[in-house]
């Protein structure tokens, strides 16, 4: 598959529905700022462009930017989002508000940074009916090409909808040169991604949800770019990073196609919300969004192990209620969630006592889901989070998140299936121990 191809077409697909990628451009070459003018001016009319940038990110590559387009007779505005007291920028509500205040008359949006600039970028333009396009500065998640962003709203995480960029552009020796957190971030991010497509795949089986076979395709095909040489990302080939910086483009793509995140964030992805929304109740920091998923990953993988093993699946009475002490101001926004899910939860239950369904689910997922052991020593020889200590949480504290993740979202995933099943809560201490230690 020439993922390249993929740019910029509307073609039917065996799904029975017509895809359309609308981004246009993908440019990763070391002469990419300078090609910037000329693509942008192939994407639209005016010469007003409004660079958003954090503070690392303008240094690094907006300066640089606003003269290269300046030099080629753009109008530039720049927005440099400060800093939170906790540190680098968030993307919720209220810096969205911020943002949409300072928005002057533009043409096109550039945002330049990775996952909150870009997000923030995404989520303003789409809103203003604005184009946008992304300079990403490091390989550390997906969203670049998603058509989705994922802000805190009222600190909950919630997904909106809104269009993907018209083009990317990176810098190849500014994203093997990233601070490695970030790219190790990335990998994080995109292991992950077969696991999320397995959850897809239980709500197709369980719940009649669509599901697109050559976009989980492209999720699965795009293993090889990351998994066989995790050494070359530790030591910054730029040939792996480069790999892995497509990999996370397309299975962005592969989520703008399906227009919805399914593809890409299932219950591996609950933790890292969850630590993120536990962080905004205490105000404890929490890590980089990728490398949390990489637990999360091992997490879902070491439960989807035990399903395995299931060979006669038996009902529990999966949990009623959220649990609002622990969520206390979020618990109004999170039990929203968590009742639209409850009808779906006992469609599953109904269903596990057909045992051809429960077959059929265990066949599909087995041939996509990789072991807790591959995943851990993946992350791990690429120099990635594995276990608590390295994403700065204690072994309390990732417990609690394991054992209310799956209260914060209406789409089922295999942390349900989990409870519906009885693995938890009894195994979410085991498996910390076992897989997420040391
Ligand atoms: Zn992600
Ligand atoms: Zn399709």
């Amino acid at each position: 598959m020439n993922l390249k191809e993929l740019l910029d077409t509307t073609f039917n697909c065996e799904c029975g529905r017509s895809h359309k990628v609308p981004i246009k451009s993908l440019v990763y070459a070391e002469d990419a700022l300078e090609r910037l003018p000329k693509v942008l001016e192939s994407l639209v009319d005016g010469r007003r462009v409004l660079i958003v940038a954090d503070q690392r990110t303008w240094v690094i590559v907006g300066e640089r930017t606003r003269q290269v387009l300046e030099q080629t007779g753009w109008s530039v505005h720049h927005i440099i989002v400060p800093d939170t007291n906790h540190g680098s920028p968030v993307c919720d509500d209220t810096t969205h508000d911020w943002l949409n205040g300072r928005l002057p008359p533009i043409d096109i949006a550039l945002a330049v940074g990775c996952g909150v600039i870009n997000d923030l970028t995404k989520w303003s333009a789409f809103e203003h009916d604005l184009p946008y396009a992304v300079i990403a500065t490091a390989a550390t998640m997906n969203g670049f090409t998603a058509a989705n962003v994922a802000p805190a709203i009222k600190g909950v995480k919630t997904i909106i909808p809104a269009k993907p960029p018209l083009a990317v552009f990176a810098v190849p020796s500014i994203i093997v040169n990233a601070p490695f957190e970030l790219t190790a971030a990335g990998l994080g991010d995109t292991i992950a991604k077969p696991l999320s497509t397995a959850d897809w795949l239980l709500n197709h089986i369980f719940h009649g949800e669509y599901f697109c076979r050559y976009c989980s395709k492209i999720i699965n095909d795009l293993e090889t770019y990351y998994f066989d040489r995790p050494e070359d990302i530790r030591s910054r080939q730029p040939a792996a990073i480069e790999a892995l910086f497509n990999a996370l483009l397309y299975s962005g793509i592969a989520m703008t196609i399906v227009g919805t995140s399914a593809p890409a964030s299932g219950g591996e992805h609950l933790l890292s919300h969850t630590l993120d929304m536990m962080s905004g109740i205490d105000g404890a920091a929490h890590d980089l969004h990728g490398r949390q998923v990489g637990l999360g990953a091992i997490f879902s993988a070491a439960i989807y192990e035990r399903i395995f093993q299931t060979e006669i699946p038996i009902c529990h009475p999966f949990p009623s209620d959220i649990d609002s002490t622990f969520w206390g101001s979020l618990a109004e926004n999170v039990r929203q969630q968590y009742e639209q899910k409850k009808p779906m939860l006992k469609t599953m239950c109904e269903k596990l006592t057909d045992g051809k369904t429960w077959r059929v689910f265990l066949a599909a997922a087995q041939d996509q889901v990789r072991s807790p052991h591959e995943i851990k020593n993946c992350l791990k020889t690429a120099g990635a989070a594995h276990t608590f200590a390295d994403i700065g949480c204690s072994h309390k504290r990732l417990l609690a998140a394991v054992l209310h993740m799956h209260e914060i979202r209406r789409r089922p995933t295999i942390i349900d299936l989990a409870w519906v099943l009885g693995i938890l809560p009894g195994a979410a201490d085991e498996i910390i121990d076992c897989w997420l230690t040391t």
